[in-house]
């Protein structure tokens, strides 16, 4: 049995519409539009149960294991015959099956009794018990897979972190060269040991993530360089995986919401393609609402979203966003030095890099977004672990942001929420710090 795509590159502006073949390592569309991946064959609905089966097989087939490939049929862009092993494994990049695999919806009580909700309708799923310890390895298997098919020598990121352990990761692992720019001294030092442990070449920038993320771009283009930061493609295709696996767990009945900390958007927009793609599939027939949260200290996409700078509510607007409004919100960041604030490094970032591919995702799913203080995050965090669970700050924005949106009722009490948690602690002092200060919500002080 052949499973053959016809795979392509498209630019998600309707009025441009530019295609490319699928090896082309343009980000952007010669216009400067963001690009998705495009399938024209709809995979079988069939293919639910072929999925679900792979999940008991034996260990033999690592692609099967994986939580990323077991879904191949779904992200097919290699375009290769899914169910010839070999093949599987020339092509597929693989962390020997462990990219994905120990990530499904949990339920916490603790966490569900802190945000207000049944703990039967409330779900959360720990991206941080991946390979590298973020939900980065989903998409970085993708990219480096890419990477791999267009004979890339190098990849290059820039990352708050987490990107920059994933990629690092896969590259050893590949064994090809890994460049990763980071804002200096604006890392978690638990994500930086794991850039140098796995090889990878650090270069420092003086700034933030965003200048970070300019210069990384500047310099593979000039140096030669395959990026494999969120505005990568293929880095979307292999996180729509992460709402695959809480589907296939809810037995594809689609949750009321699947809730999101909101960065670089690479999240926001990769479960806006899937849900997309799931529903034109008629895999589900319902579609869940996106909520993102933002950092009260980094919240681009929730004043433009919710009209809070010139007092307009950016929308994708079918594909004709008002990219004015948008450059107009930078360059008052710029002319006001605003830098982007909070303890929660992964989601430091002023620029959302796919903020188009992001309104489109609530655009079609009818989303929200809403902000969050640091020390709201820190008691999300918290509560997670009390629960026997570990996640980072930038994760607690989930379970406080499911919290404020449920006493605002715009999540109701009897809607079922998953929530993802994006990536495992990796400042050890963070919980430390929060538990030895008794005025913390959650606080349980040491003692002498
Ligand atoms: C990268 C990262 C985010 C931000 O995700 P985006 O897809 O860029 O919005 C959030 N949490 C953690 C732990 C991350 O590593
Ligand atoms: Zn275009």
């Amino acid at each position: 049995m052949t499973m053959q795509n016809d795979a392509f590159l498209k630019c998600i502006d309707p009025r441009c519409g530019l295609e490319y073949p699928i090896s082309s390592t343009n980000v952007k569309c010669e216009k400067g539009h963001m690009l998705d991946v495009k399938y024209s064959k709809k995979p079988s609905e069939n293919l639910k149960e072929v999925i679900v089966n792979r999940g008991r097989m034996d260990g033999d087939v690592i692609f099967n294991e994986s939580g990323v490939w077991k879904f191949r049929e779904l992200l097919n862009f290699c375009q290769i015959d899914t169910f010839n092993v070999e093949e599987c494994s020339k092509y597929l990049v693989s962390l020997d099956g462990a990219e994905g695999r120990q990530s499904k919806p949990y339920h916490m009580s603790k966490a569900a009794k802190f945000v207000g909700i049944s703990s039967e309708n409330f779900w959360l799923q720990p991206e941080g018990y991946n390979p590298s310890g973020s939900f980065k390895d989903n998409g970085m298997a993708t990219a480096v897979t890419h990477a791999k098919l267009v004979n890339a020598k190098k990849i290059v990121c820039a990352s708050t972190g987490n990107t920059s352990a994933a990629a690092g990761m896969f590259a050893a692992n590949e064994g090809i060269d890994c460049d990763v720019y980071i804002p200096a001294g604006q890392i978690a030092p638990g994500k930086l040991s794991q850039a140098y442990q796995f090889g990878a070449q650090i270069i420092e920038v003086d700034g933030n993530f965003d200048d970070a993320l300019k210069q990384s771009l500047d310099d593979a283009e000039k140096f030669g360089g395959y990026t494999v930061n969120s505005i990568n493609p293929f880095r979307i295709e292999g996180q729509k995986t992460i709402p695959f696996r809480s589907l296939e767990y809810l037995k594809w009945e689609a949750p009321d919401w699947i809730v999101y900390p909101g960065g670089a958007l690479g999240n926001t927009s990769s479960c806006g393609k899937a849900l997309m793609e799931l529903y034109e599939w008629g895999w589900i027939k319902k579609i869940p609402r996106i909520a993102v949260i933002n950092a009260e200290g980094a919240s681009t996409l929730s004043d433009l979203y919710n009209g809070e700078f010139e007092g307009e509510e950016l929308r994708w607007n079918k594909g004709n966003p008002n990219s004015e409004l948008i450059n107009r919100y930078y360059s008052n960041l710029d002319a006001k030095s605003l830098r982007p604030h909070t303890k929660a490094t992964a989601i430091q970032i002023g620029r959302p890099a796919n903020i188009m591919k992001g309104l489109r995702a609530l655009e079609f799913t009818n989303g929200v977004v809403t902000t969050v203080s640091d020390s709201e995050m820190l008691d999300g965090m918290a509560v997670v672990g009390l629960n026997g669970f570990d996640c980072e700050m930038a994760s607690g924005a989930t379970v406080v942001g499911i919290k404020k949106l449920i006493s605002e009722e715009i999540i109701k009490k009897d809607d079922v929420v998953v929530g993802i948690l994006t990536g495992r602690q990796k400042d050890a002092m963070i919980p430390v710090d929060y538990h030895r200060n008794h005025k913390n919500t959650f606080a349980i002080p040491p003692k002498n």
